[in-house]
């Protein structure tokens, strides 16, 4: 039997609504503010947020309705690590809620704040801090083709690649890629583990790293 409607055969969770109280986000910008004297960006203008705030889910017809309306009402763009952690430990605090976004690439809406709260824009953390014949170790908003290009004198190459591997992240594929992060654990496909370890930012009140 057909569904009634596009809708009806994707019920793909609609926008909202806000759990979080929106004083706390201004209280997360005040507790971040001290930070940008250290590289962190907080975007704040609302032609910003808008346009951080969509990946390219408009490939699709049935996405691009449901997902018009999600906006962050703050965009934070860290350049360090720990700059990571104190965000995240800051929307922990106040229970708001964090949405990881690369380069913006992924069309399913995955990147969208669905709820508001905090972007976390990874591209100012894109250093590829070494790449030998056998392994790399890059920062979560490396650009794919930047590694491959760092990789290439060594006769190797990543295993998976994107057709967006020019602009999209490390970070951004691994998280959000067409085999998510299985292949790089080496369960899917049938290949090899691929990943040798990741350092994670649990939202959590406390700064706090997982490696
Ligand atoms: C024309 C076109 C072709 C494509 N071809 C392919 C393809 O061949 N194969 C394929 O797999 N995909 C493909 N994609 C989808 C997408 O481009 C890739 O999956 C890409 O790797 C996403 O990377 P990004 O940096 O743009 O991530 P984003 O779109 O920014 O994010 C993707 C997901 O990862 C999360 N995320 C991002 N960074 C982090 C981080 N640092 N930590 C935790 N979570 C994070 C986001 O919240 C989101 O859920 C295609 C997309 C388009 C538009």
């Amino acid at each position: 039997m057909r569904p009634a409607s596009a809708s009806a055969a994707f019920p793909f969770p609609s926008v909202g609504p806000r759990r979080h109280d929106p004083a706390a986000v201004a209280a997360v910008a005040q507790a971040l503010t001290p930070l940008q004297a250290d590289g962190l960006r907080l975007l704040v203008k609302p032609e910003e947020r808008r346009r951080l705030s969509r990946d390219a889910y408009d490939y699709s017809p049935v996405l691009t309705p449901k997902l018009a309306a999600a906006e962050a009402e703050l965009v934070a763009c860290p350049v360090t690590v720990e700059q990571v952690e104190a965000v995240a430990a800051a929307c922990a605090q106040r229970r708001v809620p964090i949405t990881m976004r690369g380069a913006g690439t992924g069309n399913y809406g995955q990147a969208v704040p669905l709820q508001g709260g905090v972007l976390l824009a990874m591209t100012g953390l894109r250093t590829l801090r070494s790449a030998t014949g056998d392994r790399f170790t890059a920062e979560a908003g490396c650009r794919l083709v930047v590694i491959d290009e760092a990789l290439a004198p060594h006769g190797v190459e990543q295993r998976l690649l994107p057709s967006t591997y020019r602009t999209a992240t490390i970070g951004g594929f691994v998280a959000g890629g067409s085999g998510g992060s299985a292949p790089w654990v080496g369960a899917s496909f049938g290949i090899p583990a691929t990943c040798w370890g990741w350092r994670l930012s649990p939202w959590s009140p406390s700064p706090a790293a997982i490696n």
